[in-house]
């Protein structure tokens, strides 16, 4: 796994241990390739660390979410899901009925970047957008 390699020298080189409880963490994202909440994770690493409890799993997140290799989301309503990190820029779609989380691609972003540019004057570093409704076959569900 190219990736490991790559972890394990960036957590040396920010003077960071490298356990295999935090590499596993990351292995559980990554292999995921989906939303996840901290307990989620934590359930997932306990088939493999049956003794590792949930804030060895919230320190080595926040761990990973300074070191840029995972994403944190705030969805509201205090949930918090996290990922790993593929796409540069990306906003969130959450169905309020069946809880379906999808993303929203640069596409639907670049116009908000741009628009607060040309009449604001902002300079937008990132966009960090949940949208919050029902998803499309909700919507037809009576
Ligand atoms: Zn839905
Ligand atoms: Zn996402």
């Amino acid at each position: 796994m190219p990736h490991c390699v790559h972890t394990r020298r960036l957590l040396r080189e920010h003077g960071y241990r490298v356990t295999p409880q935090r590499l596993m963490v990351l292995e559980v994202i990554r292999a995921a390739d989906r939303h996840m909440t901290a307990e989620e994770i934590h359930s997932a690493l306990q088939k493999r660390y049956p003794g590792v409890d949930l804030s060895t799993v919230y320190r080595a997140l926040r761990l990973f979410v300074r070191l840029g290799l995972v994403e944190q989301h705030e969805l509201g309503g205090g949930r918090r899901v996290y990922e790993w990190r593929t796409q540069p820029d990306h906003g969130h779609f959450l169905c309020e009925r069946c809880g379906r989380l999808e993303h929203l691609e640069g596409i639907f972003l670049e116009p908000l970047r741009l628009a607060l540019d040309r009449t604001r004057g902002y300079q937008v570093r990132r966009v960090e957008v949940t949208v919050l409704g029902l998803c499309a076959s909700c919507r037809g569900a009576p």
